[in-house]
């Protein structure tokens, strides 16, 4: 079967998709994304990144351009021709085709693209043992609550944590570990779950909120407070939650061992929980 994508309104073979030299997207990175998981074929929390990406759109002065129930029936649609049970679908919105200049055209039309992929589970080897990030200085914007696909810190410092050997790098600024490029945080710290708090400086992960709630519904307290790189390294446990990441335990940090070098045993119940949850 082949990849499939939905343009501007109709679906084709990814192949086929093409968007003008012109874009904003292309030319500014004037855009926004969401990326979605599914399971057994059924949509993860669409709903939740629905909201999300409304959110982002207004933020930037987006249109939609779709209702929710249309945008619900084009990733149902998208879902079920792209045939994969486990799958990431990809949104992007941008602001359209026009001849460049900074301010918002006043014509251009949006352009809408969905593609659907096969999800490639992270290797069994990396979950059982556990990942390593790096931490490097946040040199993003302001709006990181955004999910804009203005991504180039993101990228450079994945790069870096890649060829460092690392899964992931997580960003710090002001004296305090944010997010990863492209994952949230969570660190066990003297026997409370600690995750950074929302606002401009993170993305509100949905896979954070629901892990949270797996959490706190387990017996587990979750505190919203600031972690330092020192705090992260004295956690007793580490571990990223992201859409496609779920949760990766994490063993190291800038080459430092966390805990006893292995998943502790809050991720991993978390881990069993977060897998019930995907697949009911
Ligand atoms: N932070 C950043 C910067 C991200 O790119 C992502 C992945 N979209 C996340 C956090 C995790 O968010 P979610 O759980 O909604 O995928």
């Amino acid at each position: 079967m082949p990849n499939i994508a939905f343009l501007n309104g109709r679906f084709m073979p990814l192949a086929q998709a093409k968007v003008s030299v012109e874009d904003r997207g292309f030319q500014f990175g004037d855009g926004i994304y969401e990326l979605i998981r599914t399971y057994d074929g059924r949509i993860f929390h669409m709903e939740d990144h629905l909201r999300r990406l409304e959110q982002s759109a207004r933020e930037l002065g987006l249109p939609m351009v779709y209702s929710k129930t249309r945008w619900k029936e084009i990733l149902a649609k998208a879902s079920s021709r792209g045939g994969f049970p486990d799958a990431k679908i990809y949104i992007q919105i941008t602001r359209g085709v026009a001849p460049r200049d900074h301010s918002f055209p006043k014509k251009a039309r949006p352009t809408v693209l969905v593609t659907v992929r096969k999800m490639l589970p992270l290797s069994s080897e990396l979950l059982e043992k556990g990942g390593a990030v790096i931490t490097v200085p946040d040199i993003r914007w302001g709006r990181c609550d955004v999910k804009s696909i203005n991504l180039l810190p993101n990228i450079l410092a994945r790069q870096k944590a890649r060829s460092s050997g690392a899964f992931e790098a997580l960003f710090v600024r002001d004296g305090l570990v944010l997010e990863g490029a492209g994952s949230n945080v969570f660190a066990m710290i003297q026997g409370r779950l600690v995750t950074p708090p929302k606002g401009p400086a993170i993305l509100a992960g949905i896979t954070r909120d629901l892990v949270s709630e797996l959490a706190r519904k387990s017996g587990d307290s979750v505190v919203e407070t600031g972690i330092t790189p020192v705090d992260l390294l004295a956690a007793e446990e580490v571990f990223l939650t992201g859409t496609t990441t779920e949760i990766l335990p994490i063993v190291k940090v800038d080459a430092r061992t966390i805990g006893d070098g292995r998943p502790g045993k809050t991720t991993r119940r978390l881990i069993h929980l977060f897998r019930q949850a995907t697949r009911p």
